[in-house]
């Protein structure tokens, strides 16, 4: 009997290690992921400044080209009124003037302004892209590495799994698979009693149970947790 919690007890520690492992393979692409979602997200942002910016400086070039033709129409108006024959004339030119001068006042303006906003846009995104550039070689280098881990994990699984399969074929067929069932849903799934505590659930074994554990003749299961539960001798110091 003690060779068979021996043995159990080898297989345990090589369960929870893969146990253990297959936490570690589940977690640690996810790492890399979040990383690469914060690095979309800049990504992201990054691009809807630009077609903003391209938006803005079509809007600029419209507006240049209009400041450009009342220019054109001033230049008209200028001649018109070099040229007015009576009051009449000169008023209208004189009007026109005024008008064409007021326009160019505005779109100037807003031409100033957009100018403004199109630098402020620019510098934004080239701190994002930098900001992006350093996310990005840091992404690369934690993606390297990772996969450089999850080998280096994944053979030491493969040692173990080899290991576990040798330890098996010492365990009784049914311990085995009383074992293995109760794995399933709880990793540990042996436990040692201590001063009559299943160490599983922590509630105290059943005087009768706890007898027969320290007698070790059979597998037993704590009756609360159903987790196999077993006993050792205390410790002398010697
Ligand atoms: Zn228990």
């Amino acid at each position: 009997m003690q060779k068979a919690i021996e043995d159990l007890s080898e297989l345990q520690a090589i369960d929870l290690e893969v146990f253990r492992i297959d936490t570690q393979l589940r977690e640690l692409p996810d790492k890399v992921a979040d990383l690469k979602t914060h690095l979309d997200r800049i990504y992201g942002i990054i691009d809807r400044e630009k077609k903003q910016l391209a938006e803005d400086d079509r809007y600029l070039a419209e507006l240049q080209q209009e400041v450009q033709m009342q220019n054109e129409l001033l230049a008209k108006s200028k001649a018109k009124l070099a040229g007015a024959r009576n009051e009449r004339e000169v008023n209208a030119a004189q009007r026109e003037i005024d008008m064409i001068k007021g326009a160019v006042q505005i779109r100037e303006k807003e031409i100033l302004q957009l100018m403004e906003t199109v630098e402020t846009l620019k510098k934004s995104i080239a701190a994002k892209e930098e900001q992006f550039r350093e996310l990005e070689e840091g992404f690369k280098a934690r993606e390297a590495e990772t996969k450089a881990q999850v080998e280096k994990i994944e053979a030491e699984r493969a040692a173990h799994v080899a290991k576990r399969a040798a330890i098996e074929k010492r365990i009784p067929r049914e311990t085995l698979a009383l074992y293995d069932r109760i794995r399933r849903r709880k990793p540990q799934a042996m436990v040692e009693v201590i001063n009559g505590n299943c160490q599983g659930c922590h509630l105290q074994i059943p005087p009768q149970v706890f007898n027969e554990v320290q007698r070790g003749e059979r597998v037993l299961q704590c009756p609360n947790c159903t987790r196999i539960i077993y006993w050792r001798p205390a410790k002398t110091s010697d």
